[in-house]
């Protein structure tokens, strides 16, 4: 168990497995701008008779660009581990995964699942702020939370906009920095998710990037910090758009110092919703 246990510690979700024929071939089983200030507050306003100025469909759009929308926003891993989550749980395609692994963690000994839940609550806070309905997958970071089978319930069962699983990965690869999005090239909600998680992927890619100081990854997706796997549950058997960031990479001492940061965490946030008001707006 130990061996499972450090193996799960390399890297937050695992590797991607080498496409093979029968892999190739399985069917799917399964800135938040502030309206304008009126003139008239600024200006005297010299007609008493006036109207004081009331709020526009638009300005109220423009401070609420999400009211009415719900996310669902799923922080990796869980605040504990043990054998129990060694259980083979489906994964989507015929697939078996363990139900949770432990993820990963700094050098220093920051926890990915930490990080997770502290990024989850400041992108929450965030999305709140902007109209939108946002529930968690777990609510504490100190029990058990649900197997990747069951990550994407909730969005599933409330029918949400968008379903953003935050993790940060653990790459001993020398100067593997930055971060990536991943996205499930077999999701149970069949093209049109797929469609929408790429298309919301890459709202939450250009977003991080130019908001944040976390660079793309510099060891997955060839520059684009773009990742297409079919072996991850959270993603596979979510029915609504989903996709998995990973944050940074949590053993590259640079990453490290951002993501403790909570004023990188506050930046990421404003980022993160940036992007989904971009792609559910
Ligand atoms: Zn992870």
């Amino acid at each position: 168990m130990l061996v499972a246990l450090a193996t799960t510690l390399v890297s937050c979700v695992g590797p991607a497995p080498a496409p093979s024929a029968s892999s190739v071939v399985v069917p799917a089983a399964d800135s938040a701008t502030s309206a304008p200030s009126p003139s008239a507050a600024a200006t005297p306003e010299p007609t008493p008779k006036a109207a004081a100025p009331t709020p526009s469909a638009s300005a109220t759009s423009v401070a609420k660009p999400l009211a009415g929308r719900t996310i669902v926003i799923d922080p990796g891993h869980n605040g504990v581990w043990t054998r129990r989550e060694l259980r083979k749980v489906p994964s989507g395609n015929g697939r078996t995964k363990a139900c949770n692994s432990s993820g990963t963690a700094s050098n220093a000994g920051y926890s990915e699942h930490a990080y997770a839940w502290a990024q989850a609550k400041a992108l929450a806070k965030v999305l709140r702020a902007r109209g939108a309905r946002v529930l968690l997958t777990r609510s504490n970071d100190h029990g058990e939370g649900p197997c990747v089978n069951l990550r994407s319930r909730l969005a599933n069962t409330e029918k949400a906009d968008a379903l953003v699983s935050i993790h940060a990965d653990g790459s001993f690869a020398r100067g593997a920095r930055g971060f990536h999005v991943i996205v499930s090239t077999t999701m149970v909600g069949g093209a049109a998710v797929e469609k929408a998680s790429g298309a919301l992927a890459r709202e939450l890619r250009n977003a991080l990037e130019t908001r944040t100081s976390m660079p793309r990854s510099t060891y997955v997706g060839k520059g684009t910090a773009l990742s297409f796997r079919s072996d991850l549950g959270t993603l596979n058997l979510s029915k609504r758009p989903a996709v998995m960031l990973e944050m940074g990479n949590m053993r590259n001492a640079t990453d490290a110092a951002l993501l403790g940061s909570p004023s990188f965490r506050a930046k990421a946030a404003q980022a993160l919703a940036d992007g989904l008001v971009a792609a559910l707006t």
